[in-house]
């Protein structure tokens, strides 16, 4: 069956592979927005985001606002909506604790400036805006919401290895087929296949 048999080569470990911890790896998995509900409560961001409104003048919409983790966003470290009254805010930043506050108050920025400007069309980054990043505590806010981080960074779950050199194979993905070092297939076999050096599972998690 040589369909299913493959040598593979250790690439270098690149940017793209990073520790996912426990939250990246929630995420890898493909769980949906749902199951960050419980975090997303222990965090307080809805609360902390009405209490931020309410102390800046805008109670008229506070209670209104809603803060949901939203894993479509790709690169965006959050969005605002302010006919939604919703903020979202990228899941990866539960890898990134220390950017999840600043995040909220970039976006509510968005939120508040476009209040206080009522009917009236404001840029998103103008001066209304840089105005609610001071009140709420992040004067120095860039406009970029990008995450600080590449947008493919894979969690590597699972860690096989090459039972001849020790070579560590890092993968996102269980592997479905016979896989063996291409480096040892070919210096011992030939390049053919070999199955004394077929990759094993050294952790998943
Ligand atoms: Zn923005
Ligand atoms: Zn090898």
């Amino acid at each position: 069956m040589p369909l299913l048999r493959q040598l593979e080569f250790a690439f270098r470990p690149v940017a793209g592979i990073a520790d996912p911890g426990r939250f990246g790896a929630a995420l890898d998995a493909g769980l949906t927005d749902p199951d960050y509900k419980d975090v997303e409560q222990s965090l307080n961001l809805e609360q902390t985001a009405r209490d931020l409104l309410r102390t800046n003048g805008a109670d008229r919409i506070a209670t209104e606002l809603r803060v949901k983790w939203n894993s479509r966003l790709k690169t965006a470290a959050g969005r605002a909506d302010y006919r939604e009254k919703l903020v979202s805010l990228n899941p990866r930043l539960l890898d990134h604790p220390t950017e999840i506050d600043r995040t909220l108050r970039h976006e509510l920025a968005h939120i508040l400036a476009q209040f206080r400007a009522g009917r009236r069309r404001i840029s998103p980054h103008g001066a209304e805006w840089q105005r609610a990043c001071v009140d709420l505590g992040i004067a120095n806010e860039k406009r970029c919401h990008n995450l600080p981080f590449p947008a493919q960074t894979y969690a590597a779950r699972f860690v096989y290895r090459c039972p001849n050199c020790r070579q560590e194979f890092p993968r996102v993905r269980r592997m479905r087929r016979a896989v063996a070092c291409l480096v040892c297939c070919r210096k011992h076999n030939g390049g053919d296949f070999d199955s004394r050096f077929r990759l094993k599972l050294l952790s998943s998690r």
